[in-house]
């Protein structure tokens, strides 16, 4: 009942979401596609939307909420989320029982795990997470424009983190995007580089995380092997071991 399965099914701005797994509770991080796409990816791990516990979401962006008000008629999941985004995903959660929703505070848990949240720079009120129970913790960030300091406290120790590797900043000064998109990707209140996120995967890793899922990249300012590369050279600056997995989450999740 301790054991903890990250298990990502979409990501980048076609849509979010990833699903938790720890003994009974299947938790969703974000709904930010339809129904019907959801449940057949449920399908094909061996689940339907009728078992899902809970629903936590990062933000109220579209690509992160696209499918949550017809998940939610569909499922019986309790909807978790922060004051903050609540307010701005009105249209999404306005058929939805009140009692169906929790509004979080710093730390709840839901079955055996204890979930911290805490607030990611971003141009929308933003949430990681961390779940934690005696045998694992697993570390949720996206999307945010800058990785603060004081967060290595929180997710420090995490085994796995999924954290967002958009960009390669070179490609979004250089591509096509007007100009006003680009501050915005490139502000620390829009996405994370792959630059920066191979910092924050280096210095977790000396704080013992040994698998990094790299997500969120965006199609036109980056590739798999970006991301891989940046990530992977910043983690060999401090260790010589092949003791960790890096991991690049496609559209459709984890492809092998
Ligand atoms: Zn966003
Ligand atoms: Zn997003």
């Amino acid at each position: 009942m301790n054991k903890i399965e990250i298990t990502p099914l979409f990501s980048g701005s076609s849509g979010n979401s990833i699903l938790i797994k720890n003994g009974k509770n299947l938790v969703l991080v974000d709904v930010g596609v339809s129904r019907q796409r959801i449940s057949k990816k449920l399908n094909t791990y061996g689940y339907n939307l009728e078992d899902i516990t809970a629903i936590l979401l990062t933000h109220g962006h579209i690509d992160h909420v696209k499918g949550l008000d017809i998940v939610m008629k569909y499922s019986n999941a309790r909807l978790y989320c922060q004051k903050e985004c609540l307010d701005v995903i009105g249209k999404y959660v306005e058929k939805v029982d009140d009692n169906r929703i929790t509004t979080t505070k710093e730390i709840f848990t839901i079955g055996n795990m204890e979930i911290a949240s805490f607030p990611l720079p971003h141009d929308s009120p933003c949430t990681g997470y961390t779940f934690t129970t005696s045998e694992n913790k697993v570390a949720v960030l996206t999307d945010l424009g800058k990785f603060e300091e004081d967060l290595f406290e929180v997710i420090g120790g995490a085994k796995t983190v999924y954290i967002e590797s958009n960009h390669d900043v070179e490609k979004v000064k250089n591509g096509m995007y007007p100009y006003q998109l680009k501050r915005r990707i490139l502000s620390e209140k829009g996405h994370l580089s792959n630059e920066d996120c191979g910092i924050v995967c280096k210095n977790l890793y000396k704080l013992g995380t040994r698998r990094f899922l790299l997500s969120h990249l965006s199609n036109e300012n980056n590739t798999p092997e970006l991301a891989f590369s940046a990530v992977s050279s910043a983690i060999q600056e401090v260790t010589s071991e092949g003791d960790f997995g890096i991991y690049v989450v496609g559209k459709e999740g984890l492809e092998d």
